[in-house]
């Protein structure tokens, strides 16, 4: 989960889409990849699905791509890039072997059984590895992230208001204006005290009159039996913590907890060593030095924040728990997925 990008949305019609449909045609964006070439470049998803179908009923703004769109990025991908693994990364660090020339990694976060269904199928076409972050609570449970749940309750309620934290009512009339309201509650709610998050989470069926079916979420994220399927096939997984909540939000003894934890569980679950970790939401507030020390310390390798763009190798080797990567909303086309994997986001603010 990561911060919403509805408005990524406007942005990509009118003139910046334009403009980069441009540059994207023209060789101009790929004219800055040299620069890429010793650089890591790390994609992040979170699933991939159709959010336009009409039966779809969570949170759209965790789609990263429709599988067609996921197939051509990764197209895209073997034409300029090298698709390298976490232990390749990890390996390269420790002086055991070369990276090679535009690198790039494809990640996960979360654990959505469409990475399953849907991604997994066309990553083995092109046979490239990938790493999944675990939010080890969730997999192999019928337990809801609470912005599901969230858009849950707004997708099958009849009421056409919704009281925030903050007191305010906001009102809707429109499909689309409902949709951007169920964005900002979820946003409200992320950076509430826990219990008092959870109490809001707790009282929205209510509020909205909706009632969810018991086991509603058992297919929302993947099984264990799945993941090791996976894994046996060549992809890699990560820690993500065991609830997701916001490291730098929670008392650092819990944050701890949190860390090792998932760690310790999933690598019972998968007979091996967990490399590598993604902080929960992962922009600059969301982690800190404490925390990327406690990450260390639980023997992770290596960390991935989301702050944008792909990072110089030189600057992984100097700090290997603050790696950056490329954040892929749905609503990106092509020529927005090249200007993002190109050295110019990483300007982006
Ligand atoms: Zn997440």
């Amino acid at each position: 989960m990561h911060d919403t990008g509805s408005m990524e949305n406007k942005k990509n019609k009118g003139i910046t889409g334009k403009l980069l449909q441009f540059a994207h045609n023209s060789g101009l964006i790929r004219a800055s990849y040299p620069l890429l070439s010793k650089s890591l470049t790390v994609l992040n998803y979170h699933r991939i699905n159709d959010p336009s179908a009409a039966h779809f009923d969570s949170f759209k703004p965790n789609v990263s791509a429709t599988p067609e769109m996921f197939a051509k990025q990764m197209e895209y991908l073997l034409r300029w890039f090298n698709v390298v693994s976490v232990s390749e990364v990890v390996q390269w660090l420790q002086g055991k072997i070369k990276l090679p020339d535009y690198p790039a990694l494809i990640t996960f976060d979360d654990g959505y059984l469409d990475n399953y269904t849907l991604a997994y199928p066309i990553l083995k076409q092109y046979n490239f590895p990938a790493v999944i972050f675990l939010t080890s609570g969730h997999i192999g449970t019928d337990k809801a992230f609470y912005w599901d749940l969230a858009a849950y309750c707004f997708f099958h309620t009849s009421q056409d208001h919704i009281l925030f934290p903050d007191n305010n009512e906001k009102s809707w009339e429109t499909k689309e204006q409902k949709f951007t309201i169920t964005n900002s509650w979820v946003e409200s709610l992320k950076r509430l005290p826990d219990t008092e998050k959870q109490k809001w989470v707790n009282e929205l069926p209510s509020r909205l009159k909706v009632s969810v079916p018991k086991n509603y979420f058992k297919n929302l994220m993947m099984s264990w039996d799945q993941i090791r399927e996976m894994s046996q096939n060549g992809f890699e997984f990560g820690g993500h913590t065991v609830t997701h909540p916001i490291l730098s939000r929670i008392p650092i003894e819990q944050a701890q907890q949190e860390i090792i934890e998932s760690k310790s569980y999933i690598e019972k679950e998968l007979g091996q060593a967990l490399l590598s970790f993604a902080y929960p939401n992962g922009t600059k507030n969301d982690f800190n030095p404490e925390i990327q020390s406690l990450v260390a310390n639980a023997g992770y390798k290596v960390a991935f924040t989301l702050l944008n763009g792909p990072t110089s190798l030189n600057e992984v080797k100097k700090s290997p728990y603050t790696i950056r990567r490329i954040f892929i909303l749905h609503s990106h086309t092509l020529a927005h997925y090249s200007a993002l994997v190109s050295p110019i986001n990483r300007y982006r603010k």
